[in-house]
């Protein structure tokens, strides 16, 4: 079952357990993150943007192609990924194509970190390195917005638009980070790309949360723990924070209390697990 968790006027819907599945919709990016499952609210989405190959994040592919044939979606659907795994993604979907006996075609759009593309006039989005054992990545979507040079805020238009007459650059291009997305990886990423804690919406696994797993096998396992997660809480601004990939260990309706108990008030507040409704991993 799919949970929709509101953030103010928007909702991202979707259903994420560490290890079996994790698939995001975000209806006002059109995209969807990581195909864990096939989920069929999604199917005429323009993007899907994969973190990485781990199958808990790409198993619903095939049935997500199927599914979208079936609807006689004309439009390509473009998959963003981690450029290592291009040749075996392709080699994967022409086997499926072989024994489905129709063609799975997709768009197959390479990242790497630091690779940054439009994906339509108003949205961006750039690819950065995250912290798992197998070629990974997070993505930070983000509007530009073009804002008045100091120099000429509060001056008469008459002299604003002379100067853009006159062919100077009368913009400072500034970005509005809208949301991040980083999973499989360590906390660490906060520290190396701390404008991921800047964006207005930072989704993050937190797979593990307290002793029942080890620190130091969740760090083997390239996971975030939530004690090593602590240790970075200043650096997320986010207005919201959305955790997601916890582990089976704990019980959904746990996880609301033991990241009240552990997170600073302030991060606690604008805090929003992605849990199942019903309070069951499985309905
Ligand atoms: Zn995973
Ligand atoms: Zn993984």
């Amino acid at each position: 079952m799919i949970s929709e968790l509101k953030l103010g006027k928007r909702a991202i819907y979707g259903r994420s357990l560490a290890g079996i599945f994790t698939s995001l919709h975000i209806p006002w990016l059109d995209c969807l993150l990581d195909i864990g499952f096939a989920p069929r609210r999604a199917t005429g989405v323009a993007h899907l943007f994969l973190s990485h190959a781990h199958l808990d994040h790409l198993g619903g592919l095939p049935s997500f192609l199927g599914m979208r044939g079936l609807g006689g979606s004309r439009r390509l659907l473009k998959l963003y990924h981690p450029e290592e795994v291009t040749v075996d993604l392709k080699a994967a979907l022409d086997a499926f194509s072989k024994v489905h006996r129709w063609p799975l075609e997709v768009d197959l759009q390479p990242m790497a970190p630091g690779d940054e593309l439009s994906l339509r006039r108003d949205l961006k989005v750039r690819a950065f390195r995250t912290l798992h054992p197998v070629p990974s990545l997070g993505y930070l979507f983000f509007n530009e917005v073009n804002k008045l040079k100091p120099e000429l805020q509060g001056q008469p238009s008459e002299k604003i638009r002379s100067a853009r007459l006159a062919g100077h650059d009368i913009f400072d291009v500034s970005a509005r980070l809208e949301l991040a997305y980083a999973t499989d990886t360590r906390a660490e990423v906060l520290e190396r790309h701390p404008e991921i804690g800047q964006a207005k919406t930072l989704i993050m696994e937190c797979s593990f949360l307290d002793e029942r797993k080890p620190v130091k096998s969740a760090l083997d396992g390239g996971h975030v723990h939530l004690d090593r997660l602590l240790p970075y809480a200043e650096l997320i601004q986010s207005e919201a924070l959305v955790l997601m990939h916890f582990s089976q260990i704990y019980r959904p309706t746990e996880i609301p209390k033991l990241l009240q108990a552990r997170l600073p008030p302030g991060l606690a507040a604008r805090t929003h697990p992605l849990l199942p409704e019903g309070g069951r991993w499985w309905a």
